[in-house]
């Protein structure tokens, strides 16, 4: 892959581009954290995102209104929490790239998976198999697990893992689609991430979703990692589901809400399986609280319970700066200085080879994400980074990921950060 800029080892060359930067002002809507009473420079969006200054005004209003009003705000005013839940729609549908209808931010992020799941794996003696990556994030996995034992069968015989080849990292779309075809008989689902917690691996989530939708099989996708980082075509694509966490690159707070999606061509399935609650259920009957579940139009009818008046608060904080911000144009620089990340490295580890990034080189097959498969030293060089300020995330056994977010990080921040990894794998490599 070629830049379309040549970088350049030099502070200068940070400096130059940051002052460039479209979106330099975002970076000041941030609170940082800090490191030893020191702000730190922060790669950890992918963990957990860091905090816009608005929050605290978005959840006080909420406050305030429920001081005022009590359970008058359930329908007093156009902030009235009866229908809080369209609010985020707007910026929802345009991160995960869907229609309004299409999206909504409920529950969390597992409990969304389970629920979805009780929709879309409706096992039948010859369709079973589920498709999933190897390594999944564990909530994952124990998800897919325990579903499977839930319809009385035995995950072994059901859950087929995708796994690299021999001696490489990360999955090729090709196997990818041959296992979808090899199964295709038997195969009633593809779960898995859309980009890969792990690797940074963004996965080819059109190819894959038309490839199961080929033989007849449903496609679901975890966006916890690419929700708000890549940039997504859910109802172009077909993917039959969606759900994914705020709390990441998303910047909405320490587990808040999730956000679910569900396509068009299901938006108005009753039929269709599912644990229903009375928020899902035909919003003008809902207080004749009669019985016979009749479900809302689109993702709403997959809602259950009224909605986190005070999460949803904090979530909107950071959606409207997205907004304001366009994911297209946030795409734009990520690409940049995620390739300024990777050129900084390539040329600190040079022939030694010390580092290598696991994460696919290919711009289209990666957020704003690179793991660092660290060969020596590894926990060691993680720890001085630390010391030194910067946040990223150490996974075991020699992994540490490092996340620029377009949002927050600047082209300096990758610079500081390059000349710490230098220092520390003199120290220690
Ligand atoms: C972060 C993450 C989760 C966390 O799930 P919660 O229900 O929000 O605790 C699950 N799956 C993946 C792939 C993740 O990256």
């Amino acid at each position: 892959m070629s830049h379309p800029i040549n970088f350049d080892f030099s502070e200068e060359f940070a400096r130059k581009m940051d002052e460039k930067d479209p979106l330099k002002e975002f970076r000041s809507k941030f609170i940082f954290p800090k490191v030893d009473g020191k702000t730190a420079i922060y790669f950890c969006g992918n963990s957990l995102g860091i905090q816009p200054k608005t929050t605290k005004q978005y959840i006080q209003k909420e406050l305030d209104n429920w001081a005022d009003l009590a359970v008058d705000g359930h329908f007093y005013g156009e902030d009235a929490w009866y229908h809080v839940r369209k609010k985020s729609k707007p910026a929802l549908a345009e991160i995960v790239g869907a229609h309004e209808h299409e999206v909504v931010a409920m529950n969390n992020l597992t409990s969304n998976l389970h629920f979805l799941m009780v929709s879309f794996y409706q096992p039948t003696a010859e369709k079973f198999k589920i498709i999933t990556e190897a390594g999944a994030f564990p909530s994952d996995m124990y998800m897919l697990e325990t579903q499977v034992k839930f319809h009385g069968l035995n995950p072994d015989e059901v859950i087929v893992e995708l796994t690299p080849r021999e001696g490489e990292h990360t999955l090729r779309t090709e196997d990818i689609l041959k296992t979808i075809r090899e199964h295709g008989d038997q195969l009633a689902l593809v779960m898995m991430a859309g980009l890969q917690y792990y690797t940074g691996q963004l996965f080819d989530m059109e190819a894959i979703a038309k490839a199961a939708r080929q033989v007849g099989a449903y496609v679901g996708f975890d966006l916890a990692h690419a929700a708000g980082n890549a940039q997504l075509s859910l109802h172009d694509w077909e993917v039959d589901f969606a759900t994914w966490c705020s709390y990441k690159y998303m910047n909405s707070g320490p587990g808040n809400i999730s956000g679910v999606f569900v396509h068009e061509k299901h938006a108005e399935k009753p039929d269709l399986p599912r644990f229903a609650g009375w928020w899902g259920h035909d919003e003008g009957e809902r207080f004749k609280m009669e019985k016979g579940f009749k479900p809302m139009f689109g993702a709403d009818g997959w809602q259950l319970a009224n909605s986190n008046v005070l999460a949803l608060a904090a979530h909107q904080a950071s959606l409207d700066i997205f907004l304001e911000a366009g994911i297209g144009n946030l795409r734009k620089k990520s690409e940049t200085l995620t390739g300024y990340l990777e050129f900084l490295i390539q040329n600190i580890s040079g022939k030694s080879g010390v580092i290598e990034i696991i994460t696919p080189k290919n711009k289209n097959e990666r957020g704003c994400q690179l793991s660092l498969l660290v060969h020596k030293g590894g926990k060691a060089v993680f720890d001085e980074l630390y010391q030194n300020g910067i946040v990223g995330d150490w996974r075991h056994p020699n992994v540490i990921r490092i996340a620029p977010t377009p949002l927050y990080n600047s082209f300096t921040d990758v610079f500081r950060f390059a000349q710490v990894l230098k220092q520390s794998l003199l120290k220690f490599a």
